[in-house]
Parts: structure tokens; C-alpha cells; sequence
């Protein structure tokens, strides 16, 4: 039998025994109803780059992993689960292109996760949501020195840039791309996309009966699945599949973006940046205003308001928060926030003693470390005409520029868009699976891993290392799994 073979009729044999099943009924009446009509097995194309051998095939007994979505927690457990137990046919249904984020990532360049967190401790508090709950097995199993040593020990040089973000030598995406698909490809992993999982029923046996369809074609199908991995990131059709086998979801809303803000001279400024302010925000609930949410780091001016990891950061944290006040807060911001209010007010009298026949423009304390057009707004801000001689500037005035450089408010009047990153916050509680397996507590064989949990992280590669180590989880489990049930 060749393996092309192999495959057309082990896919037959699922057909087949998805007829013979008790779901034969429910499965004819609901094909005869609708528009679409499954196609016959033996017209089906399966675009499969490499098939099980001969010997495997007949090993598995057909048995199969279905795995909804092929991004990065997808074909990373695909390639792990199928690494494990070879006779398993493990087949990745995707609704678009494989690893469509991973290629547009990190601005094309694809921060695979971060170097500088060797304690799963630290690591864990970079996920406002999971925080908790990742601090214990989960990167223990399969951490970013795992995944760095996978994609190493798969050719993929990596660099570690100061601030932790990891990334391909190459400074390019194609380099993570080509190395999954061409490991999937080898071990015979069947890749298909432009098929969607539409729906999901239990069948007998504990197992998964999936309805696939083709957008804009007449095409439907069902699979019948042994172990099942939802892979399919924030998306809602993946929530529905979760919501179908049991599970509850905690509702999506967007993480990781800018803040649009309202005020017309700070747009002037745009592309300034500082290397370190301290940013909080405060809710219109928070009480007496005092900001729940804090974050220190670099900061950046955009046309529309601000950006840069602080602002990132405190999105994320904020998520929920932010999203309950329709996007409406004050952020206060400490622009030097390595020197006490004191320290500062003498700086500046030394200044004006200094320059006292010089415009307070063009002589800034160099200890402030902010640039002249920054300056200029500070002094506009606070009513203090540029051309005025520091011997004129009264000592209240001075205190005031203090004050304000210590504590500026910005009024956010919305969220702006962050091309680089851009995550959902939500998905499967990690209350209703087991991070030790990321097997589902409702249903056996039911596998989650990647976005699709209520789990994000900040920037920097968290949110990718998440997508390898739930998938990579679930993987060893499901192989395990299957390699026993073999023996
Ligand atoms: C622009 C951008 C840049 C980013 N850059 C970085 C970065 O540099 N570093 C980082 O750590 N994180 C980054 N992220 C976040 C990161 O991409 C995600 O956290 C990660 O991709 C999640 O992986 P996943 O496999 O869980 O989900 P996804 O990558 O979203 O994959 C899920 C797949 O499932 C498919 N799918 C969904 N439903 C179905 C269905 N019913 N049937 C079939 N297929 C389905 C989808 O089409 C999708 O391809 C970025 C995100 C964006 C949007």
C-alpha cells in the first residue's frame, strides 16, 4: 500500500465508521437538511505534506487527533504529540493560514518568548490573566529555555535582545514559520487549511464528532476525533466549540493597545520618547483616586496620545477595568521618577541662579533627562511664557514645573491600535482544565492550549511562550496517551 493510500483509507475508515456509529442518523439528517452536502469520501482531496507509513497506519487502528487551529500552540502540540507516538494520525484543521500571527509578529521579526525570566515566579507575573494560576507546573514542564533549546535544536539561531525579547537570528518571522511546518511536515502531521470547525458533538466512545466546512464552497464533512485539541486562539468559533462540549467562557475583550489622548499639544510631540516614567492610571471607580495600577518603563508620544511598554503594560493590567469605563481614565505620570519632589525643586533653583539671564527655554536641567520640545510643553503647561528670563520665574512657578513634571495628568479618551502585538483577554477558564495535562475537568480526551484560555500576557514574548508550553502540554499528554493505549 503506498502511503498516499494509506491515508485515503484511513480517512474512508473514519467515514465509515462514523456511518456505522449510533450519530449516523443525526449526522445524515443534518447533511440532508442543509445546503451543503459532504462530499464522498473517496472524492475528498487531503492535502496531507506526509502520511503515516504503512506500518504505523495499521498500528493506529485510526485512531486521531483533531487539532481546531493551526497557529502556534496548534502545530507545536501537533508536532509534540505526534513526536510521541508516531501511529497516531493527527490531522490540524485551519481556518485560514498556518501560523498567520507567528508571520506577522513582533512587526515581522516574531518575538518567540523572553530570556529573562529563569523563575517560573517572575515569569508567571507577566499574565494579568493567569497569573496565579501559571506559577507552578506549567513552565516548569516547558519554559522559554525549552523553547528556546526546541527551535535551536530544530536550526533556528535565537538572540536575546537587552530588554529579554528573544527573536530568530534572521530578525525574520519565516524563520519560526518554515521550521514548524517543515518539522509537522516530517513527522507526518497533516496540515489542512481553509476548513473550519464549525461544530462539535460527543459521539460514542467518548469520542468527537466535528462538523468541518468550507467557506464560499459547498463542502462539508465529519470527522470523528479520539483526542481533540482547541487550539483556535481569541477566536469566537473556537469559544462556541468550548461552549458545545461543556465548558464556560469568560467573555473576550482586547488587550495590549495604545491610549488616545486628549489633548492637542501633546501631538506635536509626536515620536518622543523617555526611557523611564512611572504611569498610573485611575478609574472613575477607583476610590478617593487613588490608581490601583502602576508600571514603570519606557514611554513613547504617538500622534493620537501615548504608547511604548508602560502604556502596553497598563493596558493589559487594565484590560477588564478599562473596558467597563468605555475606554475613559486619567493617567497621571511621574516623568522623572528617579528624583524626589525636593531634589527637583532645588535643581531648578540652582538653574535659575545659574541662567539667570538665559530664557527658561533653551536651558533645561540636564538631571531631568527630558528633551527641549518636551520642555517647552511643560512651561506652555503651565503658563510660563518660553522667551521669560529664569531671573523672572518666581520660586512658586518653580515648584509648580516641579509639581507637574512629578505629576502630569493625561485624560485617555479611548484605545488606540498597537500594530506589533495585539492579544484577546478571555477564553476557557484555567479553573476548568488541569495546567498539568491541559486536559479539559469536563470531558476526557478534550485538550485546550494558546489564547483560547483566559490567559494573556504583556509584551515581550509571553504570549507566545504561553502558546508553547500549553501546547506543548497537551501534546505530551495526548502522545502519551496514545502510545499506551497502543501497548
Ligand atoms: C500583530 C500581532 C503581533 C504579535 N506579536 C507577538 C510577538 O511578537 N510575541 C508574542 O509573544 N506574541 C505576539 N502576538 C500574540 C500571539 O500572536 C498570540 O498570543 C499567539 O498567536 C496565540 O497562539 P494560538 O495558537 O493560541 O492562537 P492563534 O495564533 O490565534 O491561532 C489560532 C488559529 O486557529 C484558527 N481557528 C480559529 N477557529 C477555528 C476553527 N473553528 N476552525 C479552524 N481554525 C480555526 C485561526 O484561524 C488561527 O490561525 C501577536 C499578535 C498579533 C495580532
Amino acid at each position: 500500500m503506498s502511503l498516499k493510500s494509506g491515508l485515503a483509507s484511513f480517512f474512508l475508515l473514519q467515514f465509515e465508521s462514523l456511518s456505522s456509529s449510533t450519530s449516523t442518523a443525526t449526522v445524515a439528517r443534518r447533511c440532508s437538511f442543509g445546503h451543503l452536502r459532504p462530499v464522498p469520501p473517496s472524492k475528498r482531496a487531503y492535502t496531507c505534506a506526509a502520511t503515516p507509513s504503512p506500518q504505523s497506519a495499521e498500528k493506529s487502528n485510526g485512531v486521531l487527533l483533531v487539532v481546531v487551529g493551526g497557529g502556534a500552540a496548534g502545530v507545536y502540540g501537533a508536532i509534540r504529540a505526534k513526536s510521541l507516538a508516531p501511529h497516531l494520525n493527527v490531522l490540524v484543521v485551519e481556518k485560514g493560514k498556518l501560523l498567520s500571527k507567528v508571520k506577522i509578529s513582533g512587526g515581522g521579526r516574531c518575538n518567540v518568548t523572553n530570556g529573562h525570566c529563569p523563575d517560573t515566579k517572575i515569569l508567571a507575573e507577566h499574565y494579568p490573566r493567569g497569573h496565579r494560576e501559571l506559577r507552578g507546573s506549567f513552565f516548569n514542564t516547558h519554559g522559554p529555555g525549552d523553547t528556546m533549546s526546541w527551535f535551536t535544536d530544530h536550526g533556528v539561531a535565537l538572540k536575546i535582545e537587552e530588554d529579554g525579547r528573544v527573536f530568530p537570528i534572521t530578525n525574520n518571522s519565516s524563520s519560526i514559520v518554515d521550521c514548524l511546518l517543515s518539522e509537522a511536515r516530517e513527522r507526518g502531521v497533516c496540515l489542512q487549511t481553509g476548513k473550519t470547525v464549525t461544530s462539535v458533538s460527543a459521539g460514542v466512545q467518548g469520542k468527537f464528532i466535528l462538523k468541518v466546512e468550507k467557506r464560499s464552497v459547498e463542502f462539508l464533512e465529519y470527522l470523528e476525533a479520539d483526542y481533540l485539541l482547541i487550539a483556535s486562539g481569541g477566536s469566537r468559533q473556537g469559544y462556541e466549540l468550548a461552549v458545545q462540549l461543556g465548558h464556560s467562557i469568560v467573555d473576550g475583550v482586547p488587550s495590549l493597545f495604545t491610549f488616545k489622548i486628549k489633548d492637542p499639544l501633546l501631538s506635536e510631540l509626536s515620536g518622543v520618547t523617555f526611557l523611564k516614567v512611572e504611569a498610573s492610571l485611575i478609574l472613575e471607580s477607583d476610590k478617593k483616586n487613588i490608581p490601583h495600577l502602576t508600571q514603570l518603563g519606557p514611554m513613547l508620544v504617538t500622534h493620537w496620545g501615548l504608547s511604548g511598554p508602560v502604556i502596553l503594560r497598563l493596558s493589559a493590567w487594565g484590560a477588564r477595568d478599562l473596558f467597563r469605563a468605555g475606554y475613559k481614565a486619567l493617567l497621571m505620570v511621574d516623568f522623572v521618577p528617579d528624583l524626589h519632589i525636593e531634589d527637583m525643586k532645588s535643581i531648578l533653583s540652582r538653574q535659575k541662579q545659574k541662567f539667570a539671564k538665559q530664557k527658561v527655554l533653551n536651558s533645561c536641567p540636564s538631571e531631568f533627562g527630558i528633551v527641549k520640545r518636551f520642555w517647552k510643553y511643560m512651561l506652555d503647561r503651565e503658563g510660563l511664557n518660553c522667551d521669560t528670563l529664569w531671573a523672572s520665574v518666581s520660586n512658586n512657578s518653580l515648584n509648580s514645573v516641579a509639581y507637574l513634571l512629578k505629576h502630569c495628568a493625561f485624560e485617555v479618551v479611548g484605545k488606540g491600535q498597537y500594530k506589533d502585538e495585539f492579544v484577546t483577554a478571555g477564553g476557557v477558564p484555567l479553573s476548568e482544565i488541569s495546567l498539568k495535562t491541559m486536559e479539559s475537568k469536563m470531558r476526557p480526551n478534550l485538550f485546550f492550549a494558546g489564547e483560547v484560555l483566559n490567559v494573556d500576557g504583556v509584551t515581550g514574548g509571553f504570549n507566545f511562550q504561553n502558546a508553547w508550553s500549553g501546547g506543548y502540554i497537551a501534546g505530551t499528554t495526548i502522545g502519551e496517551l496514545a502510545a499506551k493505549a497502543v501497548c
